[in-house]
């Protein structure tokens, strides 16, 4: 039987953060059932500069959009991003980027490798996985990281959480574009995109990301039809773009779901996904899967070095302190946004205007400090009283 301190089930950046922070001297594993790392891609990678830069991330594992549009079926906004620049990232080399820093720091990956069960035994836990030539094999270790994204692989194999089901539901396809790819970032909402959202994302080495992601079951639309239907020579002439074939198609799944603080279960961890760290708003999830899976790799060192787990309720606080309040806000907003009509986006595209960049950054980013709340609301209430005076 294998054994080591720390498993993590999932090698998306959440599971391999934790792997390259745990302390050397504690031994690590990760399984994961895909056949490589960062491969398939299912995500868009659009995120911020600044959180890059302060992970530290490489600057050619990103391209930097200093402009972006919103774009329903009769409201056009477009911003300059100066303080609040997005990055769409090379997701596959930034996810490779981790795995290597992982590996280096002593951590075994085994690809094509799936999570089946776990037992609890003395001194931990016994995990039965899958290899890709189909044996099953069990790993001891004394700590269990569920870092399996949507599918809370370890949770629902113990009975400590269901899989969610409310999730969004994502297709991408991706281009190259020899000619050059342009720092403008697209979001795009309205009759077509009914309880979801589409966005056109520059990526980096010339190449474009177009997707579309619907709740469901709040909608029963197919990500698949409305990606085909979008796709026409009449976007490709509004957006200015000559997209041919795609050289990929992604696909990918992500919970919906309100936060749920509990994140430490004994010696059963969870974090990045599988924890519901993404966004609620635009469901942005990879900046707070590295941040916080490093930080939990810090703290698994500490509990293991302490013989106790008080470092990782240190985790599930902070994650508490990050998350919980802003993510109720940002939850409403979900549930609002998914039953918004057409003229609900016009309405709510329009008011992007009235926006500072600062207010527009905290909205995507499921960000809602009070004071924000309070000056957004006053902002909104100005404008109602003035439309009435003028009309
Ligand atoms: C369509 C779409 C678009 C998105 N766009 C963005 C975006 O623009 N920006 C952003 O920041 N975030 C975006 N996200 C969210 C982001 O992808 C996630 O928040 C992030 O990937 C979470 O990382 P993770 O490591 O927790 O989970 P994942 O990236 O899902 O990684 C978990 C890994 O575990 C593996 N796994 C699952 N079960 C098992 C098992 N039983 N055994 C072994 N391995 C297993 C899976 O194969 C998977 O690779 C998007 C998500 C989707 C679906």
């Amino acid at each position: 039987m294998m054994e080591c301190d720390v498993l993590i089930v999932g090698g998306g950046p959440a599971g391999l953060s934790v792997a390259q922070a745990l302390p050397s001297g504690v031994s690590s594993i990760v399984v994961h059932q895909d056949r490589e790392i960062g491969l398939p891609v299912r995500t868009s990678g659009g995120t911020w500069q600044r959180d890059m830069q302060a992970l530290g991330v490489p600057e050619h594992l990103y391209h930097i959009i200093d402009k972006i549009q919103f774009l329903s079926d009769h409201a056009e906004v477009e911003r300059d991003l100066s303080d609040w620049k997005m990055a769409v990232l090379d997701v596959t080399g930034l996810y490779k980027w981790i795995g290597a820093q992982a590996q280096e720091n002593g951590a075994q990956i085994l690809t094509g490798t799936k999570f089946l069960t776990a037992e609890h035994c003395t001194g931990g836990q016994i995990c039965t996985a899958r290899s890709r030539d189909g044996q099953t094999f069990e790993i001891k270790s004394k700590y269990l990281v569920d870092a399996s994204g949507v599918q809370h692989a370890v949770l629902t194999a113990l009975g400590l959480r269901p899989k969610p089901t409310r999730i969004g539901v994502g297709i991408e396809y991706d281009y190259h574009v020899p000619q050059g790819v342009s720092n403008t970032a697209v979001l795009l909402m309205g009759k077509h995109m009914l309880g979801g959202y589409g966005w056109i994302f520059p990526g980096p080495n010339n190449t474009l990301r177009v997707g579309v992601g619907v709740i469901q079951p709040d909608v029963d639309t197919s990500p698949k039809a409305l990606i085909t239907d979008l796709i026409t020579p009449e976007f490709e002439a509004r957006h200015g773009l000559q997209l041919g074939s795609p050289f990929r198609k992604n696909a990918g799944l992500i919970p919906s779901a309100p936060y749920d603080p509990k994140l430490v279960f004994g010696k059963i961890i969870r974090t990045g996904d599988s924890a519901n760290f993404a966004t609620p708003t635009v469901g942005e999830g990879i900046r707070q899967a590295i941040e916080f899976g490093r930080l939990l790799g810090h703290a698994l060192g500490k509990s293991i070095a302490e013989g106790q787990n008080a470092p990782l309720k240190a985790y599930e606080r902070a994650a508490r302190r990050r998350f919980a309040r802003d993510y109720r806000f940002g939850f409403l907003s979900n549930r609002r946004m998914a039953t918004y009509t057409p003229s609900d986006w016009d309405r709510s595209v329009a008011r992007v205007t009235r926006l500072s960049e600062h207010e527009m950054a905290a909205l995507l980013r499921s960000e809602f400090a009070p004071g924000m709340l309070v000056r957004t609301l006053a902002k909104q209430v100005a404008y109602k009283i003035r439309r009435s005076i003028t009309s």
